[in-house]
């Protein structure tokens, strides 16, 4: 039954869990012949996918450059099953030798220090300046520093790794030093940030975790949100029901202090609490890129009046709303779309189709579909998902969700585990492969 809305909610936009390759954004009348240079800028999940459609839709006449500092991409999705040591870091590294032996994309490993938009350059951290007639920029997010105090050892150990890599293996050993006496603490930020999911499904595996590795143990989820960011009535389950001895959630949690040295997290309203483990991740904003730029490209006004710190876009085209010729994507855009890479790999393909037509002189889609889809251990065996379509909406010029919004799970299941497992293939195949 669930398995059957879930395939439902993906049929809607013609997506299957085992045909991702033609999916999403799909032109079905893109003209032959578009020629342009396009630079992209980061190659994770958005920077990549837009990389590889731009080349397999618009054809040898598109020059297509990709700029990534590292050889090797590690996947943010699946990295909490690397804290429980179900994956290692390894298994989710994905590289772009098949961008540049299947597609022809030109891969560059340096960053991008600058962008003269004026000039339509970029210069990279080399020194070499590369010319653009599009440029993309998909440089995922940064964070606000948080207020930690303690000698500098001990607040090398508070750690995010809400970016895969070091921070995920200095977290996993900290998780394997815990007894069953010990607590974990979590913090959640604020929102808008990357996968709204992610922390509750870190604390599920880490309770899970502690229950069958350690006998037993206290996770305590500091969010500085109101409510639950997602899919309430899975991770309402599994904090009251699967992991309700270990887990405690605590809503409206604003974090005003952490003290390394005795390891205490101070909160507004909610209290202080100590833990063996404090796995604090941080406001976001967008890469560096975007907001240190000083090109006005973090236009888009945050929450509550606040200024903001993600890029404005027209999602037609995720052109830039402040910058011409500038497309952001991912991450690092303000949109009414999740923070994910699932969103961000059909994000890519809007922009790709959007991109080819503009060099061509044609005309853009005007009535984009994207689609998020995300699924979640609960427990080593078990996952839950949801999912959720968008359909432009011209009066408002916004991405909105069709039908009755976010489609989640009724439970968590053995059969949505191995979905799950299908699913992580496929996206990073449409992505890297
Ligand atoms: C624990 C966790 C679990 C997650 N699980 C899921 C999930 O189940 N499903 C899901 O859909 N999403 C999930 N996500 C979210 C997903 O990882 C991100 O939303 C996605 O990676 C965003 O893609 P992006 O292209 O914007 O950024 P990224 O994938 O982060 O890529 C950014 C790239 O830009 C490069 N870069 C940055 N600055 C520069 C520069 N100046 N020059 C050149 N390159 C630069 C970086 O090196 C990087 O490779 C998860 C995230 C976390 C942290």
């Amino acid at each position: 039954m669930q398995r059957r809305v879930f395939l439902q909610a993906l049929g809607a936009t013609g997506l299957g869990l085992t045909a991702f390759r033609s999916a999403l954004a799909l032109p079905t009348s893109l003209p032959a012949g578009a020629t342009g240079r396009v630079l992209v800028v980061g190659g994770g999940m958005g920077g990549t996918t837009v990389a590889k459609f731009l080349r397999l839709w618009g054809g040898a006449g598109i020059d297509v450059t990709l700029v990534e500092p590292n050889a090797t991409y590690v996947s943010n999705i699946f990295s909490n099953m690397v804290l429980t040591g179900e994956r290692t870091l390894t298994q989710l590294g994905f590289n772009y030798s098949t961008l540049s032996s299947k597609y022809g994309v030109k891969v560059v490993r340096a960053s991008v220090n600058a962008i003269d938009p004026v000039g339509r350059t970029a210069t990279l951290s080399n020194g070499v300046r590369l010319p653009y007639d599009r440029l993309v920029l998909s440089p995922g997010i940064d964070f606000e520093p948080l207020p930690l105090a303690g000698t500098i050892e001990n607040k090398a150990k508070i750690v995010h790794a809400w970016k895969a890599g070091a921070q995920t293996t200095a977290l996993k050993a900290q998780i394997e030093s815990m007894t069953k006496a010990d607590t974990f603490i979590m913090t959640v930020p604020p929102k808008p940030y990357r996968c709204p999911p992610g922390p509750y499904e870190r604390a599920c595996v880490v309770a899970d975790y502690l229950k069958r590795v350690k006998g037993g143990g206290k996770v305590i989820i500091l969010d500085a949100n109101p409510a639950l960011q997602a899919e309430p009535l899975n991770f309402g389950r599994a904090f009251s029901v699967t992991h309700k001895d270990i887990i405690t959630y605590v809503p409206n949690a604003v974090i005003t202090g952490i003290d390394a040295d005795s390891m205490t997290v101070t909160t507004n309203s909610a209290g202080t609490f100590k833990g063996k483990v404090i796995n604090a991740i941080p406001t976001h904003k967008a890469g560096a890129l975007i907001t240190e730029s000083g090109l006005g490209l973090a236009n888009a006004p945050g929450p509550n009046g606040v200024p903001g710190k993600f890029a404005g876009v027209d999602v037609l085209t995720y052109e830039s709303t402040a910058v011409p010729f500038v497309h952001v994507l991912g991450d690092a855009s303000a949109t009414t779309q999740p923070k994910a890479g699932h969103i961000a790999n059909a994000e890519a393909k809007v922009c790709a189709a959007a991109i080819i037509q503009l060099l061509s002189g044609g005309a853009v889609n005007s009535t984009p579909m994207t689609n998020s889809s995300c699924f979640t251990p609960i427990t080593k065996t078990t996952a839950s998902w949801l999912s959720v379509v968008f359909r432009y909406d011209p009066v408002t010029r916004t991405m909105m969700p069709t039908g009755n919004g976010v489609t989640e799970s009724l439970d968590a299941t053995s059969e949505n585990y191995e979905d799950m497992l299908k699913w992580f293939t496929n996206l990073m195949a449409d992505t890297f492969r």
